[in-house]
């Protein structure tokens, strides 16, 4: 298919999945234009990389369907200079979206692949304000926090202790929190007093983060 049939696809894309069900916040439509994510997906996928799901990455991992990727980037509330944190690194399609809207990214990926591919495509992207790290996103980054952001793309049953911690104050983290039968996307605020407020923004499926055991 040609650059060009891409381009019409994904501004398809911006219009009927993430517009017309209410982001409207032109930054983020604006990233969602620019980014090609049809280059973050396997060849036999291409095609399929504009509609309205997930879909298969390496590792029996998944890219987020990109109505969810808005909704969890809108949460964020991103002004310019946020410094994030992002769990899950991926395809590194998220990655590639919160690098157009702020100052820095710092993502985690278990998979040393994944991570890998993700760094080589958003450098011949031209982002040079992400840094990678292969580990167990759970810890979080304690050398490089606190965070203004965090974001993770995969579940645990409650947030874990060390991102909350990690988090600034006035600092937002958006991630799915619940068992695989009954995940819910979750805001969590830290206010000026270090006090975590919560925010619900309904029902949601994604794989679950996988806890390295310490030996
Ligand atoms: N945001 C990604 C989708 C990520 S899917 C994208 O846009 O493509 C969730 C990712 O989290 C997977 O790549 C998985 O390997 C990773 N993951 C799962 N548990 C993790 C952990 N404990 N630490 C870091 N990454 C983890």
């Amino acid at each position: 298919m040609m650059g060009n049939n891409y381009e019409w696809l994904r501004q398809n894309m911006v219009e009927k999945q993430i517009r017309a069900r209410g982001i409207t916040d032109k930054r983020i439509l604006d990233a969602f234009y620019k980014v090609p994510r049809h280059m973050f997906v396997g060849p036999d996928q291409k095609p399929l990389a504009y509609e309205d799901h997930p879909l298969p990455i390496e590792h029996n991992q998944t890219i987020s369907q990109p109505f969810i990727v808005a909704l969890m980037t809108e949460a964020l509330q991103l002004k310019v200079n946020e410094k994030i944190l992002e769990i899950g690194t991926g395809s590194g399609y998220q990655t590639a979206i919160l690098a157009e809207l702020a100052d820095h990214v710092y993502t985690i990926e278990r998979f040393e692949r994944l991570s890998r591919s993700a760094s080589t495509l958003l450098g011949e992207l031209g982002y040079n304000n992400v840094t990678y790290r292969v580990g167990d996103g759970t810890k979080g980054w304690p050398e490089q926090a606190p965070f203004d952001r965090i974001l993770a793309a995969a579940a645990t049953e409650r947030i874990p202790p060390a991102l909350l911690e990690q988090l600034d104050t006035g600092g937002k983290l958006v991630m799915p929190v619940g068992d695989p039968g009954g995940q819910q996307l979750i805001v969590a605020g830290k206010d000026s007093s270090g006090k975590i407020t919560r925010e619900n923004l309904g029902g949601c499926r994604f794989l679950p983060l996988v806890e390295e055991i310490d030996s």
